[in-house]
């Protein structure tokens, strides 16, 4: 999807976050070698990304494969719980437990709409059953099941309800698996890559769909995507992972006209443009390192082009440059403060494992 087809952002007004993650970190145990030799390894899945989900307004977390976006989005939808870090719903904290009142305002769109839905059942089961184990049902459930299909555009419902998964499109299938999300009505949608499965010919229509369910419900989206293109096109805000941690986060059109992070740059010199003449010239190479054993200092540093001495020490620190845009980088930390004692200090400190943390909070995430 070319980014020079983006969508205006939705007129919004600032509002407090409907849901906020705070400095959530989480690590996976996984075992390595073999026989006597095997032993438990951490991967540092996510560490210290703060993020704020407001009403009428998409964020978009980009990253590739391994950046953490998704374990984010599981977080929030409590379907993992973060190692550390506070979830906030509607500015209250959220209990460890999980509640019913939870999960029907918060809810998740997951990437694989073959996955999501059993086969036996027929979609009619599939958005009866949210309505009745919630108790949303305030009249006929055939009616109520109908309306469902008409909000993500399955129209006439008669011709879907009957239908079993394997009888649908994976767009419909998808389209289905949102509806099912909606039955509760939740004030958060949390889509981790809706459209990455689905034939490019339909993912637009999939977009607009979410991007309908922002602008006439102002619903808080989550849009989880590898494809920064497509995040410029729906979302109001991206914020962009690398390796786990928050490493710039503005409004989209700020982010993608004025990027400051080497990452993003190589993100958009990546993402396809028809109005692009010149073959794009990536400015990085390499592949995203082991969460088993992070680079030390940025992250970024072995695949960055610009990396200094410095980058390959200390993680960077997220600045603000501007205009609510945030980025973790030290290309855009003054050469003075580069060279700070106490920041010097604390990155040679082999019990400093928080380091990382402490400089990289994350920005805002949003
Ligand atoms: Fe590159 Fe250094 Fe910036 Fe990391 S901190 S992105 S290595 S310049």
């Amino acid at each position: 999807m070319s980014a020079v087809t983006a969508m205006p952002p939705a007129e919004t007004v600032a509002t407090r976050p409907v849901l906020e993650g705070r400095d959530l970190s989480k690590r996976f145990w996984v075992r390595r070698g073999r026989g006597p030799m095997t032993r438990k390894a951490s991967l540092r899945a996510v560490e210290g990304v703060s993020i704020s989900l407001e009403a009428g307004r998409v964020t978009a977390v980009v990253g590739e494969s391994g950046s953490g976006k998704t374990t984010v989005a599981r977080m929030l939808a409590r379907i993992i719980a973060p190692d550390s870090g506070q979830l906030l719903l509607d500015g209250e904290p959220v209990s460890r437990r999980r509640s019913k009142r939870y999960a029907s305002q918060v809810q998740m769109v997951f990437q694989d709409p073959f996955a999501s839905l059993n086969p036996v059942h027929r979609v009619r089961y599939h958005l009866m059953r949210p309505l009745r184990i919630h108790h949303m049902v305030d009249q006929d459930i055939d009616t109520a099941v109908a309306e469902l299909l008409q909000r993500v555009a399955l129209t006439p419902a008669g011709q879907f309800i009957d239908k079993f998964p394997h009888e649908l499109s994976g767009g419909q299938r998808q389209r289905v698996a949102i509806a099912r999300a909606l039955a509760v009505r939740p004030r958060v949608l949390l889509a981790d890559e809706p459209v990455s499965m689905l034939d490019v010919s339909v993912r637009l229509g999939l977009l607009n769909l979410l991007a309908d369910l922002r602008d006439r419900e102002h619903m808080a989206i989550l849009y989880v995507t590898h494809d920064i293109a497509s995040a410029r096109y729906l979302a109001d805000r991206i914020v962009v992972m690398y390796a786990g941690q928050v490493i710039e986060s503005a409004p989209s059109v700020s982010l993608t006209d004025h990027p400051a992070h080497p990452y993003t740059q190589l993100l958009l010199s990546a993402a396809p443009d028809p109005d692009r003449v010149a073959r794009p010239k990536l400015a990085g190479s390499g592949a995203p390192p082991s969460l088993l054993a992070p680079p030390s200092g940025c992250r970024f540093h072995p695949r960055c082009p610009h990396a200094m001495e410095i980058c390959t020490r200390v993680a960077p620190p997220s600045v603000d440059i501007g205009s609510d845009h945030t980025a973790a980088c030290w290309l855009q930390v003054d050469d003075a403060r580069r060279g700070v004692p106490e920041i010097e200090t604390q990155a040679s400190d082999p019990q400093a494992d928080g380091n990382l943390t402490k400089f990289s909070a994350g920005g805002t995430g949003g």
